[in-house]
């Protein structure tokens, strides 16, 4: 019997190229877009799955790809993607925001703690010798208390309201819509802002979210008020966060994500009120095999092909994309 076709936009470990390519006919999109769109011409027609990472997927893509039934993307970021579209065409998307969220919360709460408590610049003074001299460190700030509004309470974002709450925080909310949980709901974020000592960022990047966090809801914030940024870099708008730095206007942001990154703005990596970290969220080895397994496996649910991993005990655990 043939196999099902799928297409490879996901750069994935050697093994789990193999176990694609044990499974399916692989097809390597090519990355020169003039090659790509002539690849596509010859063999789109036939493609009905795609392993995806970071590939540009937009309505032209799709219609070179009429038999496509599933997209399995190795992300939980979907800004590369036009979900709409791709709903639109009755194609199924996955990503692995329930497999990465515990680890992008963890490396949230560390982001969190290092900005308030001032863990990184602590580090280099007593590497420095600096501690005999000056026997008392500057003070942080305590997180257990802390208003902390989420942007996004999503996986991630609820995620990071359970480690908070064991903290002792403070939480509330922003989103498009009233979750039905037991904390306080913003509809607009620079309320939220207003009522908090430190936003954490946990929402897509969408037309909606783009640069969502700007000069007057940094402002709203407050001069007492920290930024976590561990969604996408341009929900900020990093000029407005480096001047609102600049100006004393906040207290200090940690930033997991930029707006060019990996370019990370000079002004940031000379401000010592900035923590920064390369988009790393993600990043445990345990954390980046289990996403590079959903992609394969996920793909062999949907062809309904025995897979390298027994799932017949459980679930995938994969939840239905939402349109943008
Ligand atoms: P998710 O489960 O889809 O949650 C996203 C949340 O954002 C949802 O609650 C959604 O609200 C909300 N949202 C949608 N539009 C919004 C808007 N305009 N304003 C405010 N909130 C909005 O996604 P997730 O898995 O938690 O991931 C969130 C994002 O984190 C990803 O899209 C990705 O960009 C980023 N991420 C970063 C890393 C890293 O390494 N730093 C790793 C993984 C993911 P509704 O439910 O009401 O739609």
């Amino acid at each position: 019997m043939n196999k099902p076709i799928v297409l490879n936009a996901a750069e994935l470990p050697d093994w789990a190229h193999g176990e694609l390519n044990a499974l399916f006919d692989m097809l390597d999109l090519p990355h020169d877009p003039a090659a790509a769109s002539a690849f596509l011409k010859e063999h789109g027609a036939k493609v009905r799955g795609i392993a995806l990472r970071k590939t540009k997927i937009d309505a032209a893509l799709l219609d070179a790809l009429p038999s496509l039934e599933i997209i399995s993307s190795y992300s939980a970021g979907l800004d590369n993607v036009d979900v709409d579209a791709v709903k639109a065409r009755g194609v199924r998307i996955e990503n692995t925001s329930h497999i990465l969220a515990d680890d992008v919360a963890n490396a949230a709460i560390g982001l969190a703690l290092a900005v308030t408590r001032d863990f990184v610049n602590a580090d280099a003074f007593v590497r420095a010798g600096k501690w005999p001299e000056q026997k008392q460190y500057a003070l942080g700030r305590s997180i257990s208390g802390m208003r902390v509004g989420i942007v996004g309470l999503g996986t991630i974002g609820s995620a990071i309201a359970r480690r908070l709450r064991a903290f002792g925080s403070t939480l509330a909310y922003f989103g498009p819509s009233r979750k039905a949980v037991d904390m306080p709901y913003f509809d607009d974020v620079a309320e939220l802002a207003r009522h908090s000592d430190m936003l954490i960022l946990t929402c897509p990047l969408t037309p909606a979210t783009h640069h969502l966090v700007n000069a007057s809801v940094l402002d709203a914030l407050g001069p007492d008020g920290f930024v976590v940024n561990i969604a996408r870099g341009p929900v900020v708008d990093e000029t407005a966060l480096i001047a609102a730095l600049a100006a004393n206007k906040i207290a200090g942001a940690a930033l997991d994500v930029f707006e060019n990154e990996p370019e990370v703005p000079q002004a940031l990596i000379d401000d010592r009120r900035a923590v920064l970290t390369p988009h790393l969220g993600s990043g445990t080895h345990e954390t980046r095999r289990r996403m590079a397994e959903n992609v394969v496996d996920t793909l062999a649910a949907h062809f309904g092909v025995p897979g390298p991993r027994d799932h017949s005990q459980d679930h995938l655990g994969n939840k239905a994309v939402k349109a943008a």
